[in-house]
């Protein structure tokens, strides 16, 4: 299996911290996390100023505001952080209204005594912290999520529309008729301090009140200050069948690589999964990304198909790294070679 461009080779030791990974939608969170992590900042706190740049960003409909709703067109977050040091942990799920569903989960974790809050109550909680309510569909998701009701189903009283650009590039090729993504952000400190944060506007379409693996501590996040971080995107119900994250983490703790540890998370996934969800040559049909640090630095990922990527703040720079897929790429449609 091929190693992650740029980064160190298994086994190769990097200087420690401060350090960053993310999924590939991360850069600008990257960027945002290391400033305030050079400034001296607690890990959570500088990967959650880092990811709410991108809730707070209407053009990306995956998380916060702008993230495609659910299928009733009702935008519901879910977000979960884990903090090393500490080993704490908090998650709001099917959270409404409120678009910094990350800091909402931060608070869960430094001003209660629980770890997960969901619906109703986490908007009660969030709004006795002084969030404000807001309509979190933007035009653009609503306009999306319409084409996506009007064309679903012959056996309904909806026509099919023709749908604009926008909506197009999310509804023109049936397996992303739901659509996933996710930004997940990790840190180690210049101190070895680990921690982490996921958040998501989730499967898009979801039926109300479904839950994915983001806000759940060890399926779409998991941090041991001992050991390293591990977050993943993708279809997050295999995680939560799997418990992912905490699996990735374990395999480092037995001596993997990010990189390896990644790849036996998939290679368990694709073991289990339901026959309902496999192609025609058995694969798993669906995407899944881990993304991985370990306490002494060493960084890696990889993904269900093809090349991946991710993105690695190294302390000078962020860039993107290439992550290895566990099965290759999918023919292109058009025929031609790559
Ligand atoms: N894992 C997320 C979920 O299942 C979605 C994603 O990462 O794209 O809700």
């Amino acid at each position: 299996m091929s190693q992650v461009a740029h980064s160190p080779k298994p086994g190769q030791r990097r200087a420690a911290g401060p350090i960053l990974i993310a999924s590939a939608n991360g850069i600008k969170t990257c960027n945002r996390a290391m400033q305030l992590l050079k400034e001296g900042a607690d890990p959570v706190d500088a990967v959650v100023a880092g990811v709410n740049l991108v809730e707070d960003d209407p053009n990306d409909h995956s998380v916060g505001l702008g993230g495609l709703p659910n299928e009733d067109g009702v935008v519901e977050l879910d977000s979960c952080v884990m903090h090393g040091p500490t080993h704490q942990a908090g998650g709001v799920a099917a959270l409404r209204n409120v678009r910094n569903a990350s800091s909402v989960a931060k608070l869960v974790m430094r001003r209660t005594d629980h770890v997960l809050l969901v619906g109703e109550g986490a908007l009660r909680f969030a709004k006795a912290h002084g969030f404000k309510e807001q309509e979190l569909l933007t035009d653009g998701a609503r306009r999306i999520w319409l084409k996506w009701k009007e064309s679903h189903s012959d056996n309904d009283d909806w026509l099919h529309p023709e749908a604009d650009e926008e909506a197009r590039r999310y509804l023109h090729l049936p397996e992303l008729e739901f659509t996933y993504g996710t930004i997940n952000c990790c840190a180690l400190t210049a101190d070895g301090d680990l921690g982490g944060v996921t958040t998501t506007s989730g499967l898009s379409y979801k039926i109300p009140g479904r839950v994915g693996d983001s806000p759940i501590i060890g399926a779409g996040l998991y941090v041991d200050n001992e050991v390293g971080a591990a977050g993943s995107t993708g279809r997050g119900e295999e995680n939560l069948q799997n418990c992912s994250s905490f699996m990735v983490v374990e395999f480092m703790r037995n001596g993997m690589t990010p990189e390896q540890a990644c790849l036996a998370i998939l290679k368990r996934v694709a073991h289990k999964c339901e026959k309902r969800l496999r192609n025609d040559k058995g694969e798993p049909a669906f995407g899944l990304t881990f993304y991985a640090v370990r306490k002494d630095g060493l960084v890696g990922g990889a993904t269900m198909r093809g090349e991946g990527k991710m993105a690695y703040h190294d302390g000078t720079e962020c860039r993107h790294i290439t992550i290895p897929g566990l099965y290759p790429a999918p023919p292109r449609r058009d025929g031609k070679d790559d």
